[in-house]
Formats: C-alpha cells, structure tokens, sequence
C-alpha cells in the first residue's frame, strides 16, 4: 500500500525553486560565523545553488569529536538568509532540534540517516511537527532497509508534512569500499517508482566520502532523474572540523555542476 499523501513538487516549495536540478550546498558543518558567511557568499556567486545546507548539531560516530555548534550557528544561518537571500536547511534529530529551527526562520529540515534508522526518534520528531508548513527531506537509513526509509516518509507526512523529499546518501558498507557508502542505486530507484511524486535528492558527498569521486556519482543522479543534489562544501576544506576529505571549495563545486549533463532537465 503507497500511503504518501498531498506530496507537493519541490519546485512548489518556494518561489526561488524553480529550475531542476535543486542544488544544495554548504558544509557539513557550521564551525563559525566567518566560516558560514564566507562559503555562502561564494556560493550565491554560483547561479544553480538555491539552499544553503549546515548541520548544527552534529550526530558523530564517536564521542570527543566536534559535535557542532548548536544554537548559536542559527543567528549565523539567518545571517546567510539576509545576505545572500539562500534558503537555509539543517539536520534535526529532536523535537528540541525543530523548535528552535522553527523559531530561527530555517526554511528546510532534513532528517540523518542515523536518525531515520530509529522509528522512535521519527515520531518525536513527526510529533513535534505536526500542523506544521515546513518543508521536511528525510535520509535514507544507514541500512539497506527500504521500508525503514518508507516508515520514516510515512509518519512524517502523517503528522501533515506535505513538502516532503527523500534524500539518497548511501548505505554503510561492511567491507572496505572506495567509497564511504554503497550507493545501492536499485533502492532510490525502487522508491521513486512506488511514489511518483515524491522528491528524490542525491547526496554525492556521502556516497564518495572523497571529493574526486563527487562529479561521477552526480552524473549517475542526473542520469537516473534524480530531481537534486546535496553536495558539501566549505570555504577552506583542508581545516573542516568534520567530513574534511568530501568536501569542495566552491569554485570547484561550480566547475562540477558546469560539468553535469542534465538529459532529462525540465524548466
Ligand atoms: C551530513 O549531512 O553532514 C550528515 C551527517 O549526513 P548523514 O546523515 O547522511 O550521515
Ligand atoms: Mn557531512
């Protein structure tokens, strides 16, 4: 049974989406106000990039490691919004999370893979957004599990969620691979083709876990019509406080995007 309902194309999220592929970008983390604001100002530079991503609190895999800058960075986002006139999206995990994101004008949520894994972490935050207009993109889990990624789109639109994407980032690999996460490209794949309407978004960065590989697997997106990409990238990658080795400056990342063949692009 497909129980998605009233899903809304991204392109009707905002006015400012209004060409395929959406591309995000931004850096995996917000470390400071100059960091945040001087990547930002180079990426509104580049035309293509509409939603300026940062995660704020951070879920790593160990403890002692940067685990972001929480509330703080949001005055920084909102910063970024004024200047440059980019949206903003950040990683929730918490009803905390989506309160003060709420509160702090971000125009996007997205969900992590690790979070999404967790049915219970999904109904606080389907709880905390109930009757709620915002814009929600949840991450594939960490495992291969599909209906694990369908339970999370399910109980988020559930709680009144229509501007609804999935984001495809890869799934943990058990052995060693060259990239960080198997893309398993027949899982994004097989969900696209059970809903229609819904938004799928490929996170490359992710995927790679090194940023030569970045431009292959944004093509492989594009070629599967994906409908965007989320693409890390920082304004000095080589002193980044997490996800160092993925990341772009971004001049580079406008040289990718100038790269990609978009086949199946509609306006
Ligand atoms: C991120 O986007 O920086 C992140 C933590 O991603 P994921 O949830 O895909 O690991
Ligand atoms: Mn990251």
């Amino acid at each position: 049974m497909n129980e998605l309902n009233n899903l809304k194309p991204i392109n009707e999220w905002f006015k400012k989406l209004d060409s395929r592929p959406i591309i995000i970008s931004g850096p995996c983390s917000a470390e400071s106000e100059e960091q945040v604001l001087n990547t930002a100002r180079q990426l509104k530079e580049i035309d293509q990039v509409k939603i300026f991503r940062a995660g704020i609190w951070k879920p790593r895999t160990r403890p002692n490691t940067f685990e972001g800058r929480g509330d703080d960075a949001l005055h920084w986002l909102n910063q970024v919004k004024l200047e440059t006139g980019l949206l903003t999206t950040v990683e929730v995990a918490s009803p905390k999370h989506v309160e003060m994101c709420l509160r702090h004008n971000v125009d996007i949520l997205w969900i992590g893979a690790r979070t999404t894994s967790n049915p219970f972490s999904i109904q606080e935050l389907a709880s905390a957004l109930q009757g709620m207009n915002v814009p929600v993109m949840i991450k594939n889990p960490l495992n291969p599990d599909i209906n694990l990624w369908i339970g999370a789109l399910e109980r988020i639109n559930k709680a009144g969620i229509s501007k609804l994407a999935a984001i495809h980032r890869g799934f943990y690999p058990f052995e060693q691979t060259s990239l960080r996460n198997i893309p398993k490209w027949e899982i994004p794949i097989e969900l696209k083709s059970r809903f229609h309407n819904l938004p799928m978004i490929c996170d490359p960065s992710h995927i790679a876990g090194d940023r030569r590989y970045i431009q292959q697997i944004s093509q492989k997106a594009l070629d599967l019509n994906m409908d965007g990409l989320m693409i890390e990238s920082h304004c000095n990658p080589e002193e980044a406080l997490s996800d160092m080795e993925q990341q772009l400056i971004p001049s580079e990342l406008n040289t990718i995007l100038n790269s990609l063949i978009c086949r199946l692009s509609i306006k």
